[in-house]
């Protein structure tokens, strides 16, 4: 499998900051490939929220970690773009086919290239805050050691692109010769309380000398967001990052989030099971299942017009405030496995699907949305009406395996998922 695509240039506005073509990874373990994400597109543009929404297996942190190369063995990426707008990297690279205008391919760069562009370019939180610090040093510390390594990325003379300034090559000397001095300074830790001050954390130069254990959840979530921000990222990818908080430090933590995109430092790829941070939250949204985008396009086409049956059935699975007394509409079964051995032919939803046909069985392309240009979906009802003279789903919501013609032919899926067209 080529490690890079060979796929045409794609044509990219001036405001994609990322575009995401086709991105697969894949873990080659001892039971088979599993194929955690596949062919995977999606574009974040500049001071905008892009979400990505699916059940739990979906493959949505593959795809945020792919983003930013951080996948581990026996995980490997093994095609697809990621087009980076930065017009400094642009003219490094200038002549080469990983250049399209300001738009650079980090696929086609060298690792090192693409392990520099973290924190000053792209840079995560991750879910669980209390496992993703260390519990023996104070969370200030922690914060300024993300300055420190920043501000010594940008002094190192071999890296031309920087924007925090402040470690020159004098300092960067001095280190090499005394390695023993401590690594941060105080400018590094004023910087730290300046960040933790950003993410609202109260009397934060006292809070600053503390321990993670002496932090609530949302505390210790906000001091992520602040060790995120350390190197004044384009892209914050947050992973989940209100998973373990009540309702109100979710709603503070969703705040400081928008207030960072809205103050025009960074747009923000937010990854989430839970469609009320959605709706809350973005402006674009990706709906992954087993690996898969399989709907995308801006938050109000996707929500109001949704196409794709598991689109449906996410949205129809939410209590409607406006309906209290209505009943929900879970999505039947589980998300298949993604061994690569035993995932169906066509369409990966196939089996839970209440408008499945017998075409759905074979591949499934992805199809322009009715709602606008930017809508796209991979179901074949982008492209004709649900027949249920060719339905694979009886009236209990059981497939039937063999492809034929069932005797539904009343075309009722009132069992099903998804209430109709
Ligand atoms: S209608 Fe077919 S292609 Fe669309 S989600 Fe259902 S099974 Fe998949």
């Amino acid at each position: 499998m080529p490690d890079v695509s060979d796929a045409p240039a794609p044509e990219l506005d001036d405001d994609v900051l990322v575009a995401v073509r086709d991105l697969s990874t894949r873990f080659f373990t001892e039971e088979g490939q599993i194929n955690a994400v596949e062919d995977v597109s999606f574009e974040v543009r500049d001071n905008e929220v892009v979400g990505i929404v699916g059940e739990s297996g979906s493959g949505k942190s593959v795809t945020a970690l792919s983003l930013i190369d951080l996948v581990d063995s026996p995980g490997e990426i093994t095609g697809g773009e990621v087009w980076y707008r930065d017009a400094e990297l642009a003219a490094e690279f200038a002549g080469s086919d990983a250049v399209v205008g300001d738009h650079v391919d980090l696929r086609r760069v060298p690792a090192t290239v693409r392990r520099s562009l973290r924190g000053s370019s792209f840079s995560m939180i991750f879910q669980d805050p209390m496992s993703s610090l260390n519990p023996s040093v104070t969370v200030g510390e922690q914060i300024a050691e993300a300055v420190e390594v920043q501000r010594r990325a940008n002094g190192n003379p071999r890296r031309t692109r920087s924007r925090t300034q402040g470690y020159g090559l004098g300092r960067l000397l001095i280190d090499a010769v005394l390695p023993s001095r401590s690594y941060t300074d105080e400018e590094s830790h004023a910087r730290a309380i300046e960040l933790l001050e950003q993410v609202g954390i109260p009397d934060p130069a006292e809070r600053a000398d503390e321990y993670p254990h002496q932090f609530s959840g949302g505390m210790l979530q906000r001091a992520m967001i602040a060790q995120a921000l350390a190197g004044e990222p384009d892209v914050l990818i947050a992973d989940e990052p209100t998973t373990a908080l009540d309702v109100t430090i979710q709603a503070q933590i969703l705040d400081i989030l928008r207030e960072l995109q809205e103050s025009g430092e960074t747009s923000v790829v937010m990854i989430t099971h839970d469609l009320g941070v959605i709706a809350r939250m973005c402006d674009r949204v990706g709906v992954m299942y087993a690996g898969e985008i399989v709907e995308r396009g801006r938050l109000a086409d996707v929500f109001d017009d949704p196409i794709h049956p598991y689109t449906q059935g996410l949205l129809g699975s939410v209590p409607d405030l406006e309906d209290p007394a209505a009943r929900l509409q879970p999505i039947e079964g589980n998300v298949p496995s993604l061994l690569d051995r035993e995932m169906p032919e066509g369409c990966y939803f196939a089996d839970r699907c209440p408008k499945a046909m017998a075409d759905c069985r074979q591949p499934v392309p992805e199809y322009d949305g009715t709602a606008s240009e930017e809508h796209a979906v991979q179901c074949v009802l982008a492209d004709r009406e649900y027949d249920p003279a060719v339905g694979l789903n009886d009236t209990d919501g059981v497939i039937d395996d063999t492809d034929s013609v069932t005797d539904d032919t009343d075309g009722a899926t009132d069992d099903g998922v998804v209430s109709g067209e």
